[in-house]
């Protein structure tokens, strides 16, 4: 990026200083292209750094539930997530300022810290499960209404209402009507199971943390609730991306229940299922074929 940029983030520097109360002026802007969802750029000045995510000014609610996610994480100092700085929209565009991370390499323990950190979000409780604000999944609405029980809960806002967008989008009748048939099965699966309301990533694929420079864990772009640690967990096996000390000072920290392995796929369902939602294809095959070895498990 050229000179001009001053210009062209006067909008969001004058944002971030009105929010901070420091000066900020930008004098150096790098992009760094994208995440799946949103464009992004460092942005300096003033002896200060931000991470900006941009996007169509209509998506202000979908940074500000993430600035709330991210806040909420940060304030269980449990595990390390970039501070959410301010936000506003500039033009056509709306925008979220993070703190700046330098991201490092991992070291011996990095991970041993991810799973022992992990397991004390995890021990963050609240009265029901849901949250104080409906989020995003992916680019997907995800809804949290407070509910006091869990399979209420994964049956109307999770499983439930993403069966519901696979009907508008169009899938198979008969992945709906086995999806419907599942939703009727679900305490099959929770025999010696009563999860407490666990607060969670939501979205804890292994492209949402890495180390810092110090090599410590850090999360990012949250789709947080408060539901059963086990959805987190479950994600963290869909895409790969955490080893073994993981699982294991995961499990030292805070063992889980017998019956997780399959729960596992119930909860990756809600992912899968939305994988479709959003990108079609053949998720739809692979949510069937998870919903059909539930049913031959429940
Ligand atoms: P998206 O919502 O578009 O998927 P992410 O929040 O996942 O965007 O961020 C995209 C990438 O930017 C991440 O993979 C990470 O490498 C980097 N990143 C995220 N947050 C920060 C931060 N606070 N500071 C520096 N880099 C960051």
């Amino acid at each position: 990026m050229n000179g001009s940029h001053n210009n062209q983030f006067a909008g969001i520097a004058a944002g971030i200083a009105a929010t901070t109360g420091e000066p900020f002026e930008v004098t150096r802007a790098q992009s760094i292209g994208g995440g799946c969802i949103n464009e992004a750029l460092r942005l300096e000045g003033n002896g200060q750094s931000y991470f900006v995510k941009l996007n169509r000014a209509d998506r202000l609610a979908m940074f500000e539930a993430e600035a709330a996610g991210l806040e909420t994480i940060v304030d269980a100092g449990a595990l390390r997530a970039p501070r959410p700085i301010a936000l506003g929209v500039a033009g056509h565009q709306s925008w979220l300022a993070l703190e700046y991370i330098e991201f490092g390499r991992a070291s011996a323990i990095t991970s041993d810290h991810l799973g022992e950190q992990l397991a004390a979000l995890h021990r963050v409780s609240a009265e029901a499960f849901g949250w104080q604000r409906d989020n995003t999944i992916g680019a997907t609405e995800q809804v949290n209404t407070w509910t006091v029980d869990w399979l209420e809960f994964l049956r109307e806002h999770r499983l439930g209402f993403q069966l519901r967008l696979a009907g508008e989008r169009g899938a198979p009748p008969a992945l709906l009507e086995r999806g419907r048939r599942l939703l009727e099965c679900l305490p099959a699966f929770f025999a010696g199971h009563q999860p407490a309301p666990s607060l969670l990533h939501g979205d804890l694929w292994g492209g949402n943390w890495a180390p810092d420079t110090s090599g410590a864990p850090v999360v990012f772009d949250p789709a947080v609730y408060y539901g059963d640690r086990e959805a987190d967990l479950a994600m963290t096996e869909l895409f790969g991306g955490f080893n073994d000390r993981f699982y294991h000072s995961y499990r030292l920290a805070w063992p889980w229940d017998s019956g997780y392995a399959t729960r596992k796929v119930l909860y990756n369902l809600y992912h899968i299922l939305n994988h479709y939602n959003l990108f079609g294809g053949g998720y739809a095959n692979q949510a069937r074929d998870m919903i059909e070895q539930l049913l031959a498990a429940a």
